[in-house]
């Protein structure tokens, strides 16, 4: 079980933000989020987009916004636990109880939700039986290429995801690359090279197939694929990787007894408090009337829910606000020397 004063929920920019805030008032914090990677939207959607509205920077991509808010959280000891999902919260005396997909738990007064528009799932393969296999040998991401080495793996899709790891992978494996159509999505360099080791015999290009069976007791041992005209084909493989896209899902928040408009989450605006005492939501997720969807509202909103959650934390103490320039307390915890 894991002690902590707040734990966030979603590590996308206001996520990050608002554990630096906890970070700056004295409180220790954990982020959990289900993606593999930190960033949130900035990093999921948009990487190499130039942003232009963040203050005092005139023009930054999701990726540098990303490392900017990683190496403000420096000074700070904060774990994150990625590829892991908060599925429950519940009440436990006057804390709150959280469990993730992985089987953690958290035990906190204070949960903050920086959920952003849901968590970001994979589009799995239609066939139900697809199941039986998925996190052995079918997959939506990749964590350890090097399972892969000397095996047969087949890979479906038509972006950058599926076409990048087919000519990665094929150094050292047999791959099999399926699209349902004829048409890439992913950049032209990177199709070219495709057709290249097709033509080399590293990759067997299977177009307008799409995944039609699975077959295997224990253990995956081949698939079936089938086209637009019903013609079917065997392939045997040791793994099946599936790159489809991610689709966005409020998920399991919805579960927790929060007062919801839409795919948003209530709160008030001067501690961005749900209708759960100890619960706040901020960034893309809450919603109150002027509510803007925007990076900088999520930087507001992060630093008054962390001085709220001081309350609970240390509730035989009194905050006290500090500036940065002159606090020898806040220059302490970010180990810069006091003049
Ligand atoms: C193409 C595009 C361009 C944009 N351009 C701009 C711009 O120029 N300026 C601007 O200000 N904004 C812009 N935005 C909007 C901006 O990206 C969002 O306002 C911002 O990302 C919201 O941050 P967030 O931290 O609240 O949520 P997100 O960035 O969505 O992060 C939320 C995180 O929470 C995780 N999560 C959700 N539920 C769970 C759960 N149950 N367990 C674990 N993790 C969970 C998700 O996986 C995700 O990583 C743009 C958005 C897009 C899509």
């Amino acid at each position: 079980m894991n002690k902590t004063d707040a734990l966030i929920i979603g590590a996308g920019p206001t996520g990050l933000f608002t554990a630096h805030q906890l970070k700056l008032i004295g409180l220790n914090c954990e982020v959990v989020d289900n993606l593999d990677k930190i960033g949130g939207q900035c990093i999921e959607l948009y990487p190499d987009k130039p942003i232009y509205d963040i203050p005092a920077i005139p023009e930054c991509t999701g990726e540098e916004l990303t490392n900017n808010l990683l190496n403000q959280l420096k000074p700070f000891d904060i774990k994150f636990h990625l590829n892991d999902r908060v599925d429950e919260v519940k009440k436990d005396n006057d804390k709150w109880l959280i469990k993730t997909s992985n089987g953690k738990t958290f035990l906190t007064p204070n949960v903050i939700i920086a959920g952003g528009v849901g968590s970001f799932e994979p589009r799995k393969f239609s066939p139900k039986e697809c199941e039986r296999f998925e996190n052995k040998s079918l997959l939506y991401s990749i964590k350890d290429k090097k399972i892969f080495k000397g095996k047969t793996v087949t890979i479906f899709g038509g972006g950058d995801s599926a076409l990048d790891w087919s000519i990665e992978l094929s150094k050292d494996s047999k791959i099999n690359l399926i699209h349902r159509r004829d048409e890439f999505r992913g950049a032209q360099a990177t199709v070219n090279k495709i057709h290249e080791l097709v033509k080399e015999g590293k990759i067997n290009l299977y177009t307008k197939y799409q995944m039609s069976s699975v077959n295997g007791s224990d253990k995956l041992e081949s698939i079936v694929i089938k086209n637009d005209e019903g013609e079917a084909k065997i392939l045997d493989t040791d793994y099946v990787l599936g790159f489809f896209g991610l689709i966005m899902q409020l998920g399991p928040i919805a579960n927790w007894g929060l007062n919801l408009d839409k795919k948003t989450i209530q709160v008030d605006t001067e501690k961005f408090e749900t209708n759960q005492k100890g619960i706040y939501a901020v960034g893309d997720i809450c919603t109150y009337p002027g509510k803007l969807k925007l990076i900088l509202s999520g930087f507001h909103e992060g630093a008054l829910a962390a001085r709220a959650c001081f309350k609970l934390a240390r509730p035989n103490e009194k905050y006290r606000f500090e500036f940065t320039t002159s606090s020898k307390t806040i220059k302490n915890r970010l180990g810069v020397k006091s003049d």
